[in-house]
């Protein structure tokens, strides 16, 4: 079988995944979800406002004024945050306004609080009748205009991508309520192995822990996608094909499994899945993580990913991150990638190879060591790491100071 490319690989799985549906949620159920709808602004800030605690005036009546030569006031309203005042100044009149409230009719700047004779700040404290400013102020000066940050109609979030904080607090501004998410993809996974023992259960001769469960289920969860834990499936047809009509019963979008995608006597998975579906083994072009099965049972997707724990770990990043992604309905999925210079030579064996590393700023730019030896059954190594190291498909070897791509993890 020759080898397919992992791009190859990458066009082939991702061409079976598109976004699921959309669902309308209130805007506190939206944390971390993609957004399935563009959203358009309203003007922001939504009214001309002070950007001090000070007193709204006009420009003009401080056009000469200075610390040697101040000039009185007449303060004719109070404007706390929260209120509006439906006053019009007239020339010689001042209001006490606060940070974030509207500004009065007929004014154009606000003077701070610390450049007139009033400084008591607290709210609760009564306006003077009469303030002294002792500062020269242009128009506009301290005010922030309706519509400054964003104008009315602008598109500020766009579908596809996923909300973060500040993009809450935007919809919130804007008095988005119930916003337009696609639903979380639901993803069936097993582990697969006569040798596998769940963490709570006491370990037998020649028995191992299941760990691909725990490293597989973050990364579906990290990935914004809803985990369906099948657990164990042991080297028998029956338990293969009861576990993975589980996942048809729980309505899952695809089926995740590690294990059983080299070829060994005991592998049944292809048996279990061609029985209703299809199943394709593939030997990539990449280290490590060569083997991938990846077909449809019962008409849902279905991607093998290999046993070995850091194989099961790459596999996952390489394909399955993308695909869930795509189903996520994400515009993009890429992780950070980042240039870095190696601080040791490096060998590979001309697969495209992901190496664990540690990526350290030494001031002049990032630079990486390898973080251990790279056993596809060392998860030590990847636990210590803090990025992977791509190194091409076709190169051999990399010498000290060379340039190359990091994946941020
Ligand atoms: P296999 O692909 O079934 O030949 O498994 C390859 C290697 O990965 C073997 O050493 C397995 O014991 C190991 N392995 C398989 N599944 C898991 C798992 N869920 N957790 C940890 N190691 C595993
Ligand atoms: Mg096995």
């Amino acid at each position: 079988m020759s080898l397919l490319s992992v791009q190859a690989a990458q066009e082939r799985i991702n061409s079976h995944f598109k976004a699921v549906e959309t669902e309308t949620l209130s805007l506190a159920q939206c944390t971390a979800r993609v957004l399935a709808a563009d959203i358009l602004s309203s003007d922001l800030p939504p009214f001309d406002n002070s950007s001090v605690d000070g007193f709204a005036v006009k420009a003009r009546d401080l056009a000469e004024t200075a610390s040697a030569s101040p000039r009185t006031l007449r303060v004719v309203a109070d404007i706390p945050a929260g209120s509006a005042s439906d006053i019009a100044l007239a020339h010689g009149q001042a209001a006490r306004i606060m940070t974030g409230a509207p500004l009065p009719k007929g004014a154009d700047a606000v003077i701070m609080v610390e450049d007139t004779d009033f400084n008591n700040r607290n709210t609760g404290t009564p306006a003077p009748e009469i303030v002294q400013a002792f500062k020269k102020i242009n128009p506009g000066e301290n005010i922030r205009r309706r519509g400054m940050d964003v104008k009315t109609g602008h598109k500020v979030l766009f579908a596809g991508n996923k909300l973060r904080a500040q993009d809450m607090g935007l919809l919130a501004m804007l008095g988005v309520a119930k916003v337009t998410v696609y639903r979380k993809p639901r993803v069936a996974l097993l582990s697969s192995g006569d040798e596998l023992t769940p963490v709570e259960l006491p370990l037998m001769p020649g028995k191992i822990r299941d760990s691909n469960s725990y490293v597989l289920a973050s990364m579906i969860a990290d990935a914004g996608c809803e985990v369906l834990p099948l657990g164990i499936a042991l080297d028998r047809y029956n338990d293969i094909q009861f576990l993975l009509d589980q996942a048809i019963s729980m309505n899952a979008d695809v089926i995740v499994s590690s294990a059983g995608v080299s070829v060994g006597a005991f592998d049944f998975i292809k048996e279990v899945v061609e029985s209703q579906g299809r199943l394709d083994f593939w030997k990539v072009n990449m280290r490590p993580g060569k083997p991938l099965a990846f077909g449809e049972y019962r008409g849902v997707p279905f991607i093998g990913l290999p046993g070995n724990p850091v194989s099961a770990f790459v596999g996952f990043e390489v394909f399955v991150r993308g695909a869930l992604g795509r189903l996520a309905g994400l515009k993009t999925v890429a992780r950070a990638k980042v240039r870095v210079r190696l601080a040791e030579a490096v060998e590979s064996d001309g697969r495209e190879s992901y190496l664990r590393v540690v990526v350290e700023d030494d001031g002049q730019g990032l630079f990486v060591k390898l973080a251990g030896h790279q056993g596809s059954g060392n998860l030590l190594s990847l636990v210590q790491a803090n990025a992977l190291l791509v190194v091409p498909a076709g190169v051999k070897s990399l010498a000290i100071g060379a340039q190359a791509e990091a994946w941020l993890l």
